[in-house]
């Protein structure tokens, strides 16, 4: 479900729904842990959740960098979760656990409510709202951005519109990476669509227009 603020043309919240109970405030942990459980033969215990995702995030802080000069080593990585000034993710959030909490009030869920887990009904005020988001916040697997598209390299840029790397030769990143901003929810599409324009750019191709299918060579019969 995407709720639009009052008065905004575009939704900055999207809410899951999972028919299952959630095993601990991170939703990407619960998968972790339900994988652990599955491999046990173990059931996931009943009840439903609510994930909330901010799903035009403003905040810009983060970074990916290397650690040290070995290829080998995991780079240094800062999401940079509710680094905007203005507190716009972190209201975005606060505000779908009051729209979760009145939902799960509806009727429909009459039969299936019991206790809410989490954040638990004893976490009322926009401040005990923020600690628990702050300990609970994750990706929601919408990882973009690390790969810059863009033409000033002392601004960040990775890649040029073309996707080439700038200052190397035949080089293109095509991948979540260059996708500058979230895209208004879940990754997958737009990277299936980075990837598709891309094959045309390599092709030589007219990058078809907005709405225009791609158009690809016919199938060579072998
Ligand atoms: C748990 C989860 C759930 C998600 N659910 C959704 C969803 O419901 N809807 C949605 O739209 N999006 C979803 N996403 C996001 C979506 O999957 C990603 O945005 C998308 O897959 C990104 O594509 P990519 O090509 O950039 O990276 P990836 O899909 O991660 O592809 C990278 C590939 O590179 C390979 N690789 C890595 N290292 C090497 C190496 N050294 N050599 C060779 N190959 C290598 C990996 O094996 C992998 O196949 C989800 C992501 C996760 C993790």
């Amino acid at each position: 479900m995407l709720a639009p603020k009052h008065g905004q043309a575009q939704p900055d919240l999207q809410i899951r729904f999972a028919p299952a109970s959630a095993l601990v405030p991170d939703g990407v942990e619960t998968y972790a842990m339900f994988g652990r459980l599955k491999e046990e033969g173990k059931k996931w215990p009943s009840g439903f959740s609510f994930q909330l995702v901010a799903i035009r995030p403003q905040s810009r802080d983060g970074y990916v960098q290397l650690r040290t000069t070995d290829p080998w080593d995991a780079p240094d990585l800062s999401i940079g979760y509710f680094t905007d000034k203005r507190g716009e993710d972190i209201a975005t959030l606060r505000n779908g656990v009051q729209i979760a909490r009145k939902m799960a009030k509806m009727d429909a869920f009459r039969d299936y409510l019991k206790d809410e887990v989490w954040p638990g009904s004893h976490v009322q005020t926009d401040g005990e709202l923020d600690e628990y988001l702050k300990g609970s916040v994750h990706s929601a697997n919408a990882l973009i951005g690390s790969c810059q598209m863009g033409s000033d390299v002392s601004k960040g840029a990775v890649v040029d519109s073309q996707l080439r790397v700038h200052g190397a030769k035949n080089l293109r990143v095509i991948d979540a990476s260059v996708i500058p901003i979230i895209p208004g929810a879940q990754t997958g599409a737009a990277t299936v669509m980075v990837a598709e324009r891309a094959a045309a750019m390599i092709m030589g191709q007219t990058v078809p227009k907005p709405n225009e299918p791609a158009r690809f060579p016919e199938p060579v019969a072998a």
